[in-house]
């Protein structure tokens, strides 16, 4: 489908004609999220088409085959066109962006990496980042790509961009590109994005950043610098724990077509069905993130006085180390619907898991349902035994916050009788 020098056609979810969908770019995020995307209107068809399910489209004879806008169901699909639209103007609002959607969140991340990096380059990735980005980053050395890596508090990457001279004497490799989460899943430190962006760049990098707990409502990367935002939509941007997806989003077409070739290539694309869903899930993402970031804070500061909790992080919460940075780079007071902590020893979180009623033990973040895990399960996260990854979704909260503190007095002594497990 589109080439690096292709003008952009309406396949690619950009927003180049100057018309805007919302009409007016000022509109508020409310309005921006139900509109996203949508189709002008037309008589008796509805607001938001239902899924294409096509493999290939009619190609008859004369038809323009490199420039479509729809030929293969691998390169473009109308039902991803709407979400794609709808997806750059939430993280783009007041400038042309285009987004290339993918069937995950690591179909989207390894599609960054994969299209921007080769033989010889160097990348600096977070230390305490989504838990996959570890072993993607061994393949990439693999690929005899450099991966340097350092925690995402602090500004800790900032100190690799230029990197040291090799133990043989080699030429230090500059950073090709910088990779950014904040904040960090599930360790939820914060780092100065623009900062970052702007040190990368004077050296020439890239910079991406995963956006997946804040969403786009929450944070946006490309106004902080980004040249990429990337981000999970399995997570609080579909927010029903149905759906798996992934997106990339950048303003710079020649990097968008990169991506989008990458995609062709590599195949990693979503079918129609969760593409329709994710974009029909966006109508609700304002209500959605402002009711589970207003929890979450509520649920962090009746944590704070539990003495059997330590290591409470929340970016929301006032008190935590990265709540001045995050307050500064992150919008509407929309810290995210993730609050950490730790239990004395993995036993006392196993009972506290056990004995919550509205709180599912399960991975993920970002759902209608609250959920929450003993993270160190897993085992990819340096994370002590008893730390809690706790994902708050839209039940009432003086309920939840009842549940939670009902599940920590039951953990706090052994059930008699107990077998464990
Ligand atoms: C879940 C997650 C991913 C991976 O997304 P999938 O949709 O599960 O592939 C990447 N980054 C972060 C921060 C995540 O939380």
């Amino acid at each position: 489908m589109t080439g690096e020098h292709e003008p952009h056609d309406r396949t690619t979810g950009d927003r180049t004609t100057g018309e805007h969908p919302t009409g007016d770019r000022k509109t508020g995020d409310g309005t921006r999220a139900v509109r996203a995307g949508l189709p002008e209107p037309e008589a008796y068809a509805p607001a938001l088409p239902g899924p294409a399910f096509a493999a290939h489209y009619h190609l008859p004879d004369g038809a323009d085959l490199l420039q479509g806008p729809y030929t293969y169901g691998r390169d473009a699909n109308p039902t991803w066109t709407g979400l794609e639209r709808a997806i750059s103007e939430l993280e783009s609002p007041d400038a042309d962006a285009e987004t290339v959607v993918f069937a995950s969140g690591m179909g989207a991340i390894s599609a960054v990496l994969l299209s921007q990096l080769g033989q010889g380059d160097a990348a600096v990735l977070p230390s305490d980042g989504y838990q996959l980005l570890a072993p993607l980053g061994e393949r990439l050395r693999g690929y005899g790509i450099e991966v340097r890596t350092a925690p995402t508090g602090g500004d800790a990457q900032l100190s690799l961009l230029d990197g040291a001279p090799a133990a043989d004497g080699g030429e230090p490799r500059p950073a090709k590109l910088l990779w950014i989460e904040s904040p960090a899943n599930p360790g939820l430190d914060v780092c100065d994005i623009r900062r970052l962006a702007d040190a990368a760049h004077a050296r020439g990098a890239l910079v991406a950043v995963d956006n997946t707990l804040a969403t786009p409502l929450g944070q946006r990367p490309l106004d902080l610098g980004a040249d990429f935002s990337v981000a999970s939509g399995t997570k609080a941007l579909t927010g029903h724990g149905d759906v798996l997806l992934g997106y990339v989003t950048c303003r710079d077409p020649r990097l968008a077509a990169s991506v989008r070739a990458w995609r062709k290539m590599a195949g990693g694309i979503p079918g129609p069905m969760e593409a329709w869903l994710a974009h029909r899930s966006l109508a609700t993402l304002q209500l959605r993130v402002d009711r589970q970031a207003a929890t979450a804070l509520a649920l962090a500061e009746a944590l704070r006085d539990r003495p059997e909790v330590t290591g409470l992080r929340h970016p929301g919460l006032p008190t935590d180390p990265a709540h001045r940075l995050a307050a500064a780079q992150m919008r509407g007071g929309r810290f995210g619907c993730v609050v950490s902590f730790v239990l004395p020893d993995q036993e006392h979180a196993e009972r506290f898991l056990a004995a919550l009623r509205l709180v599912d033990d399960a991975t993920s973040f970002g759902g209608v349902r609250s959920t929450a895990e003993r993270r160190g399960r897993w085992g990819g996260d340096a994370v002590p035994d008893g730390f809690i990854r706790f994902s708050v979704g839209a039940e009432d909260p003086q309920d939840l916050i009842a549940d939670v503190l009902r599940a920590l007095d039951e953990a706090r002594a052994p059930a008699r009788g107990a077998t464990g497990g």
